[in-house]
Parts: C-alpha cells; sequence; structure tokens
C-alpha cells in the first residue's frame, strides 16, 4: 500500500519504496497515478501534493517533477516508476488509477497507462485497480485481458464477474457487513483482497 515506505529512506510512493518491497519480497507493491495538467501520469496519493499546495491535475509535470517527497526524492512519473519496477523481479506492480474530474481525463489516463505498460512488456507483471467503475471498464474495454479489480464496495462479486474484474479489493468493514460476499467471490471464481489490515484480530478475522 504505497510501497514499503514507513522504514527508514522510504517514503509514500516513493521508488525507495518499491525498491523495498522488492526486497522483502511481498506479492506486490502499490501506487496510485494522476494525469498531470499536460497529460503526463505522476505518482501521487492525494489528489494534492505532500504539503497540499498543487493540485495533481491542474499543474504542469514539469513543476510537479520539482516536487520532493519527504525522503528527498523528487515525485515520480509512472515512467519512472514502471522502468524502476522492470527491475524489481520479486514483486506485482499494482496500479491504482485515481478518479478524475472527468470522464475525458480518466479515459486519457487509462490509455496511457495501458500503452506505458505494454511498451515497456510488464503486462504479466501488472495489475490494476480502481474506485471508479468507469476507469475500471475503460481499462477492460481497452484490455480485456487486464487483470483488474474494483475498489468501491458497491458491487457484488457476481457483479465483478460479469462486467470482467479479476477481483475485488474492498474495505474491511464493507466485508464485514456483507459476509456473504466471500463465499459469492468464491463460488465465482473473484480474487478477495482486503484494505487495510494492520491488527491481528483482523487478520484471524480474515
Ligand atoms: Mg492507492
Amino acid at each position: 500500500h504505497r510501497g514499503f515506505w514507513n522504514t527508514e529512506g522510504a517514503a509514500q510512493n516513493s521508488i525507495a519504496a518499491l525498491t523495498k518491497a522488492n526486497d522483502i519480497k511481498v506479492y506486490g507493491s502499490e501506487f496510485d497515478v494522476w494525469l498531470s495538467s499536460d497529460g503526463v501520469p505522476m505518482i501521487n496519493h492525494d489528489a494534492t501534493t505532500a504539503d497540499h499546495h498543487l493540485v495533481l491535475e491542474n499543474t504542469p509535470s514539469s513543476q510537479l517533477k520539482q516536487e520532493k517527497l519527504a525522503n528527498g526524492e523528487f515525485l515520480p512519473t509512472l515512467e519512472e516508476y514502471l522502468i524502476k519496477g522492470k527491475e524489481c523481479k520479486n514483486i506485482k506492480l499494482i496500479v491504482e488509477l485515481k478518479p478524475h474530474s472527468t470522464k475525458e481525463r480518466e479515459d486519457s489516463l487509462t490509455a496511457k497507462v495501458l500503452s506505458m505498460v505494454k511498451e515497456l512488456k510488464l503486462e504479466k507483471k501488472v495489475e490494476y485497480i480502481s474506485f471508479s467503475l468507469n476507469t475500471v471498464k475503460e481499462l477492460l474495454r481497452r484490455n480485456p485481458k487486464a487483470k483488474v479489480s474494483y475498489l468501491s464496495a458497491n458491487l457484488s462479486p457476481k457483479e465483478l464477474k460479469e462486467i470482467g474484474c479479476i477481483g475485488l479489493d474492498y474495505n474491511l468493514s464493507a466485508m464485514m457487513k456483507n459476509e456473504h460476499w466471500f463465499t459469492e467471490a468464491k463460488e465465482c471464481g473473484i480474487k478477495i483482497n482486503v484494505w487495510t489490515v494492520n491488527k491481528e484480530t483482523e487478520m484471524q478475522y480474515l
């Protein structure tokens, strides 16, 4: 979740958080992608930069690239992140496409992410997640083989299967409120991922 950032020398969504996730051999390392005002996919969690003074969607990439993360790295582009990710042999790359202000911007981001992943020959290494149902559908329309999971817990596993998702990626409280989804997901072959699990009791429940 934003890489392995809670450790010395790393920061959320930094290149260091990606390589440190690779070092500990977790399943995958997740990161968040926004489209800058001039159409460059950039890596950042929130809609704004860390000190809240720049809105990713409204700022040109030339300016965003000068922003520093907490560990001193510059805010990375998706391209930089994927190139480094390709060297990280132990992990999957989990790309979260953020919901944007318009469908056009979401679709533009989706097209750019898919083509960058294809060009870098990373299609087998990448999985996609999004809170935006539009983005989920656009990913699958452009590449029906893309491994896509949906984050907003407002669709049942059966509905996700019909859309072409490989999985649900829901928050823990939503799954606890809809416990039948565990069985339903298994029955229709939908993978289950749950966030954010930080307590042993939550791990045991799952
Ligand atoms: Mg995320």
